[in-house]
């Protein structure tokens, strides 16, 4: 994707208050992210560990940004192997979560959310591509590096569409 600013950024949550997309922390390593290598941009709020964000540009509809909540302690058991919905890299030691987004305009105002088991890191991109492994990762490497990324795109698009709609 290509590199969004600050203000950007926090312009385009649409299921949390502007307040919220002001106060939320970027991640730590911001001003030197492999835009190039990431599909979506994903990260944990550095200074809230239950809360994450997710930022992607979709074919129709713009930019959107997805505040996100994730379990405060290690998530299921650390033995428990997971398949990230995204990504579709199975992991375990607690590296797949049970992230939840609410829904976007009315019918989250009225407290409905949708969850998914996601990397807890949000890092699927870079692991697809093999710019990021963790003990607990397991690629399927039957799939070429275009259609991991074409997974992840299409995974990316089911809980986007799930948040968004109506
Ligand atoms: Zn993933």
């Amino acid at each position: 994707m290509r590199p969004i600013a600050e203000s950007e950024i926090r312009a385009c949550f649409i299921n949390c208050s502007r307040g919220e997309a002001q106060r939320l922390n970027l991640p730590r390593d911001f001003a030197e992210l492999p835009w190039g290598d990431l599909d979506f941009l994903g990260w944990r709020d550095p200074g809230a560990p239950n809360r994450g964000y997710l930022v992607a540009e979709r074919a129709e509809g713009g930019r959107v940004g997805i505040a996100l909540r994730a379990p405060s302690g290690g998530g299921r058991g650390f033995t428990a192997r997971s398949i990230c919905s995204i990504c579709k890299t199975t992991r375990t030691g607690g590296g797949v979560a049970l992230i939840s987004a609410r829904r976007a305009g009315e019918s989250g105002r009225n407290g409905n959310t949708v969850g998914q088991y996601i990397c807890s890191d949000l890092a699927c991109s870079l692991y697809v591509r093999g710019k990021k492994i963790s003990a607990g990762t397991l690629l399927d490497e039957t799939l070429d590096l275009p259609a991991r990324i074409a997974r992840v795109e299409k995974g990316l698009d089911v809980f986007l569409n799930k948040i968004t709609a109506a």
